[in-house]
């Protein structure tokens, strides 16, 4: 099943097991970036790693047994389906006990992971809507308007409208008043027909069913069409695409895209950008694995920066639960610390707790020269 939004996910995670625990797993399939055999070690090195905790575990047997159940599931739909896998992540939410199977496609490689826990664990799910706006398109024809919805690389149609505009007038000819005249009036219907559209859009935008604005108009030197765009969506209007009402689905899917993909990279730059200068001067930001988490442990940040996939082995003290990159004492309460396989993901979480903002940049950015992680603190270090 493909990945849709936001319902999906809070089903699972209301999903009861009762006293049982249940299995989330979530693994990077992203062929652009990886080889198949790679993909094919990483899922059996996680399904190790889940065997080792079950083993080491102080579970009750039906309990473990349920566990055991929900790595026998995925192993076999790896061996089954992960060949003709075709999208950028995987991820499965298991309790075998209960009968419960879910495997959702992803378009974007999550961390790898496996995790036991009494409710599924779908934050990465929620970072990926997060990434991937709605965003609806608006295309404005002199006639007609279309809008679609665009979301998770994929598109379809949510209004069509046509009004009843008279044809251009071609020829002023001698009459040039008359005609001028004529053109105002035919002006004045394209406008209601542009505002009836707007209206749809502000519909739409009403009952939640966006966050970015992609207009369209056919003609570029319309100085009509954003002007009729309420206040609220022209807030939403985040650039213009070429398609015209009359183009294939896939090919206004095809430009709204690469817009998207653009306005991500740019957000993502300024961020860093942001970043690199407040460190440069000196400022409130810190940069390397162990400088961050030195801070988050020190209630320090205030927004975390993160390469996405950028992973670490770490440790944790289970007694105050900060995070350090090698001490298998903790320095604080002296405790023994327990090994985790990515600390960075522990860091993701650990910031989102306590509502603060992560932000996830692809590779390569800048922040690759940075130790690939920093962040904004709240005080000047
Ligand atoms: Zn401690």
């Amino acid at each position: 099943m493909i990945i849709t939004g936001r319902t999906q996910i809070e089903a699972l995670s209301s999903f009861d097991a009762g006293d049982f625990p249940a299995t989330s797993f979530y693994l990077d399939t992203d062929k652009g970036r990886l080889a198949k055999k790679e993909i094919a070690v990483s899922l059996k090195g996680l399904l190790q790693a889940g065997k080792n905790r079950l083993e080491a575990s102080d579970l009750a047997r039906d309990k473990k047994e349920s566990l055991a159940g929900d790595l026998e599931a995925i192993a076999a739909f790896g061996a089954q389906s992960l060949g003709d896998h075709n999208f950028a992540g995987l991820a499965i939410f298991s309790c075998s006990s209960k009968g419960f199977l879910e495997t959702l496609d992803l378009p974007h490689g999550p961390r790898n992971r496996i995790v036991f826990d009494q409710n599924f664990y779908v934050r990465p799910l929620l970072a990926i809507l997060e990434k991937y706006r709605r965003i609806c398109v608006l295309l404005l024809g002199r006639r007609e308007a279309r809008i679609y919805d665009v979301h998770m690389g994929g598109i379809s149609p949510l209004e069509c409208l046509t009004s009843d505009v008279p044809g251009r007038v071609k020829h002023a000819g001698f009459e040039g008043s008359a005609s001028r005249r004529i053109e105002r009036n035919l002006e004045a219907h394209v406008l209601e027909h542009f505002k009836k559209a707007s209206q749809l859009a502000f519909g739409l935008f009403r009952t939640g069913r966006f966050d970015w604005l992609f207009l369209g108009c056919e003609d570029d030197s319309n100085p009509h069409a954003e002007s009729v765009l309420h206040p609220y969506l022209k807030e939403r209007l985040k650039g213009h695409i070429k398609a015209k009402t009359s183009d294939a689905p896939a090919k206004v899917l095809k430009e709204a895209l690469e817009l998207e993909e653009r306005l991500n990279a740019e957000e993502e730059a300024e961020v860093v950008a942001g970043l690199i200068a407040e460190l440069e001067r000196g400022g409130k930001a810190c940069s390397g694995i162990k400088e961050t988490l030195q801070r988050l442990n020190q209630f320090e940040v205030q927004s975390l920066v993160v390469t996405h996939n950028f992973s670490r082995e770490g440790h944790v003290c289970p007694n105050d639960h900060f995070l350090y990159l090698d001490e298998t004492v903790c320095p604080v309460c002296l405790k023994k610390t327990v090994a985790v396989t990515d600390i960075i993901d522990e860091a993701i979480e650990k910031t989102a707790r306590r509502a603060c903002a992560v932000r996830q940049v692809s590779q390569p950015s800048k922040l690759d020269h940075y130790g690939k992680i920093g962040a904004f603190l709240k005080y000047k270090v």
